[in-house]
Order: C-alpha cells, then sequence, then structure tokens
C-alpha cells in the first residue's frame, strides 16, 4: 500500500492497488489523482447519497477462493435507473469490478485492450453476437449512462457527468450459464469487461454496511 498526503487538508490518503489513478479524500472530499511521488487535487465531488447498497469502501470478500478488499465506487446512472460499480483489489495484487444492479451480482475483469473485439458501437443493438474470449456472448442492453458519483480509489480518471456508451451482454442460456460481459465506450476508447453473475452471500463479506431494517 501506497500512502500520500492530501494536498488540500494534510490527511493521510493511501492507495491500496498499483492500478489506482484517483481517489476521494476520506477527510476534506476531494477528488486526488496520482502524480508519480505526489498528489494533486481536483477539487471537491459531490458527495454520494445514501442507497440501499449494504456493500461499502473497506468491506472484504472472497471470490473463488482469492481475498479481496472493495476500494472504490462509481456509481453509474441513466435514464431508467442506476448501477454501482465497485472496484476491488485482491490480496493477489489483481484488480477487479463488482457490478451491483438492482439486487444482482457480477465479478467481472477488464480484458485487455490488445485482446479485446474490435468493436463499433453503433452496430451494438440488442441481439447482435460478440465473440468474447471463450463465450460468444448477446448484446442484452445498450444505452447512454454517465458517472453520478465516484468515492474511494479507482484505475482511471472519470469525469462525473460526461455520457457515454455502454453496452451490457449475456451469454444465451444453457451455453456457458452465468457469464456476463460489459463494454464502456467512454472517450478514451472501448473498456471490456467479462466475469460472471456470483450469489451475494457467496462472497462471504466481512464489513459490510448495517441497514436500518435488515
Ligand atoms: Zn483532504
Amino acid at each position: 500500500m501506497a500512502r500520500f498526503l492530501c494536498p488540500a487538508c494534510g490527511a493521510e490518503v493511501p492507495f491500496r492497488t498499483a492500478d489506482g489513478v484517483t481517489t476521494t479524500c476520506g477527510s476534506c472530499g476531494n477528488l486526488l489523482i496520482r502524480k508519480d511521488l505526489t498528489l494533486e487535487s481536483l477539487g471537491k465531488v459531490a458527495t454520494l447519497a445514501d442507497d440501499l447498497t449494504p456493500l461499502q469502501i473497506g468491506a472484504v470478500g472472497k471470490y473463488r477462493g482469492s481475498g479481496f478488499t472493495v476500494v472504490g465506487r462509481s456509481r453509474v446512472d441513466w435514464a431508467e435507473g442506476t448501477w454501482n460499480e465497485w472496484f476491488v483489489a485482491f490480496d493477489s495484487g489483481e484488480t477487479g469490478w463488482l457490478a451491483e444492479s438492482q439486487g444482482n451480482w457480477a465479478m467481472l475483469k477488464e480484458v485487455p485492450s490488445s485482446s479485446a473485439p474490435k468493436l463499433d458501437p453503433k452496430a451494438l443493438r440488442p441481439g447482435t453476437s460478440i465473440a468474447i474470449g471463450k463465450y460468444t456472448f448477446e448484446v442484452e442492453d445498450a444505452r447512454e449512462a454517465w458517472v453520478a458519483g465516484i468515492q474511494g480509489e479507482l484505475p482511471k480518471v472519470v469525469r462525473p457527468g460526461k455520457k457515454y456508451f455502454s453496452v451490457d451482454l449475456t451469454v444465451p442460456a444453457g451455453e456457458g450459464g452465468v457469464a456476463t460481459a460489459s463494454i464502456g465506450f467512454p472517450d478514451t476508447g472501448p473498456e471490456v469487461y467479462v466475469g460472471e453473475w456470483v450469489d451475494f452471500p457467496e462472497f462471504h463479506f466481512a464489513g459490510l454496511r448495517v441497514l436500518d431494517g435488515w
């Protein structure tokens, strides 16, 4: 873990992953970007309103036998709803994304751009097939989305409010079961993520939020 001092308030700011590029200061809420050995402040970010998620930064879980810690969160909105993308640091040094949408959870890993398929977002209509890795996925949904708020450590610089094209993909029933994928098209180029749906209890989380009424 690398430790820095917040240039805005002087508080100690940890980076838990080698991939972490930005984080929000836990003390003053400034968005900080890593520049070699120092941090630069990009000013305050809107704090995320409490929602009904049981997850929070600092929670620890297990996935396929590997321990991980939740280190960051990006809340994404679209015209008809919202979802959370939680950035997780595995004990092995790998990172991943835990997608949370309406009580469904998926663990995804980014596909290196060198092995990602060439994609034209305009061609990605529902029903279109795309081969990624060992599966042939089908486009389920394609929509404009934007990051509504961020918290903690993230591996990329995110501009809240900036619209981008977002595509969800599934594997047809019986051909891969729980595999899922998503593709985002920010200005910096396509980002392809592949993973699988997981039942929440299988993560064996510790350090969850205590929600009233649960
Ligand atoms: Zn600060």
